[in-house]
Order: C-alpha cells, then sequence, then structure tokens
C-alpha cells in the first residue's frame, strides 16, 4: 500500500527573472513499511521536496497524496489531524523544539494535541508513551532528564528528542532530513537501526535525506537520485550503493 505519492511535484524559489526552478515534476512513492532513502547533491533540492511532501510549503504544480487522499492545506483541526500522519525531522532541532519546554512537555505537547498514537482517541498513559518514545531514540527516562531544557543538552540529544517527538504519535510516514547529524557516526548507525527496526515493525513509511551513503544503504531499501530538481535514479539500494 501507498502511504505517500509525491506526483509531478514542481517548484521555484522566487519570481520573473529571479526565479530559479528547484523541483522539475518530481514524483516518487513510499509504502508501507518501506524506507526510502533521497540522496543527491546539495543543493538539488532535497530539503524542499521534504517540505512540501509534509505540506509546509506549497509547489506550483503537482500533487501529494497521503493515505490516498490529498494532503490537507486548511487550518482546521481535521487537516491538521491529517497532516500530522506525515512527520518531518529537519537537521536542525531548534526548529521543532521549543526553547521554553522541558523534555518531557517537548513530548507531551503532540500528544495533548493530537491525541494518541495513531489518531486513537483510547490511548494510553501519557508518561509511559513519553518513556517509550525516549528509550526508543535511546535517551534516558530519568526525572532529571525528563525536566531538563535544551540549553540543558547537547545537539545530539535535540536531534534524537526531535525524532521521539516526530514518532510519538506513531506517524504513517516520517520524512527524516539529515536527522542524526550532530551524533557521532557510530551513534548514528546504531539509532538508525534501531529506527529502522521500529519502523519495520510498526509498517511506517519512511523518507531517510542523507549524503551519507553508507547510513543510506544502512537503513534503506530503495534510492531515488535528486539531481538539479529532478530524478535521475531509482532503484533498490543494493543495486546503487554497492558495499565497499
Ligand atoms: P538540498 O536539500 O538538496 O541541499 P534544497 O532544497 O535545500 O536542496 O535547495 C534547493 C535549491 O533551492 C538551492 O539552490 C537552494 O539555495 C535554494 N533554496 C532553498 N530554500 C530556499 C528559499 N527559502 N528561498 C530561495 N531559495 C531557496
Ligand atoms: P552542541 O551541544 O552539539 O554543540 P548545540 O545544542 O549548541 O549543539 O546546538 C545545536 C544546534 O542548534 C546548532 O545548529 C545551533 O546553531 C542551534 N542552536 C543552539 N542554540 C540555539 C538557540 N537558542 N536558538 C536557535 N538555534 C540554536
Amino acid at each position: 500500500r501507498t502511504l505517500l505519492a509525491v506526483r509531478g511535484v514542481s517548484k521555484q524559489y522566487g519570481r520573473g527573472r529571479r526565479a530559479q526552478r528547484v523541483l522539475d515534476e518530481v514524483s516518487l512513492d513510499v509504502r508501507q513499511g518501506e524506507a526510502v532513502g533521497l540522496v543527491g547533491p546539495s543543493g538539488s533540492g532535497k530539503s524542499t521536496l521534504a517540505l512540501i511532501a509534509s505540506g509546509h510549503l506549497t509547489a506550483e504544480a503537482g500533487e501529494i497524496d497521503l493515505l490516498g487522499e490529498p494532503l490537507p492545506t486548511g487550518r482546521s483541526r481535521a487537516d491538521r489531524h491529517r497532516r500530522a500522519r506525515v512527520q518531518l525531522v529537519m537537521q536542525d532541532p531548534w526548529d521543532a523544539l521549543s526553547p521554553r519546554l522541558t523534555v518531557a512537555e517537548q513530548l507531551g505537547e503532540p500528544l495533548a494535541l493530537l491525541g494518541s498514537p495513531g489518531g486513537d482517541p483510547a490511548g494510553g498513559d501519557p508518561a509511559e508513551q513519553i518513556a517509550g518514545a525516549l528509550s526508543a531514540v535511546g535517551l534516558p527516562t530519568s526525572a532529571r532528564f525528563l525536566g531538563a531544557y535544551p540549553h540543558q543538552l547537547s545537539g545530539g540529544q535535540l536531534q534524537r528528542i526531535a525524532l521521539a517527538r516526530a514518532l510519538i504519535t506513531e506517524p504513517a510516514v516520517l520524512l527524516a532530513d539529515e536527522p542524526t547529524s550532530m551524533l557521532d557516526p557510530s551513534e548514528q548507525a546504531r539509532l538508525l537501526v534501531t529506527l529502522r527496526e521500529r519502523q519495520s515493525e510498526l509498517g511506517l513509511g519512511l523518507l531517510f535525506i542523507s549524503h551519507d551513503l553508507a547510513l543510506v544503504r544502512k537503513v534503506t531499501d530503495r534510492v531515488v537520485v535528486l539531481d538539479h530538481g529532478r530524478v535521475v535514479e531509482s532503484a533498490r539500494t543494493e543495486l546503487l550503493c554497492a558495499a565497499p
């Protein structure tokens, strides 16, 4: 089943003579339980595509389908809930985290706004869900850590928290744009392999953006290559990224 379908998306920044076309009729699919790598040179349009596919930015042309229906663009509660089924995590954790909230509050906020995992109103105990989300990304669940503020934590810890925050409501699709760049390489690999295992269990669709081909090879089933805003290659990971 296709969770996220990107169809013929074109995007330009600026207007008139200054216009720069950054995506040119890009199409790609993320299916249930599948991890797709999105790679390509810096400036090829990867982050722009992730912003569009998660509804944070609009495109001039093309469509985004989430769970078989157009990604809603409105500000109503229902639209926001549906959009939250696709979660974006960017490289800079400060995009997702508030400096004024403790770790527990950063994770409690999406639960309070969106209800429990998968949008199921029955839910569970928020404290348990928060502890589970922290353990899943390798963070402590002590009272001291739960009460910490972002400025007390390292960039790597903040990136883990941003990931936990995106996953706590059990979205259908996670778009992860260099989500672990502040961790050291062995920590990155460990975290992503853990994420990959959980992802297969939950049937989550993952679009993983990275310039690190070794990580992409470890974590993804399929790779899409962007160059100058066009898809120039799309193949099974083992065909595109041979082991060194
Ligand atoms: P990538 O993620 O592959 O590095 P981006 O999507 O970030 O690529 O950027 C694609 C192109 O669009 C680059 O040339 C970049 O400079 C430009 N760009 C990105 N964001 C903006 C913006 N908000 N306004 C204008 N140009 C932008
Ligand atoms: P580390 O502890 O690993 O050096 P930091 O926590 O200092 O990392 O910073 C992580 C990222 O967040 C960096 O990209 C930094 O520029 C950004 N950042 C840090 N503090 C703030 C802030 N108060 N507001 C916005 N961005 C910040």
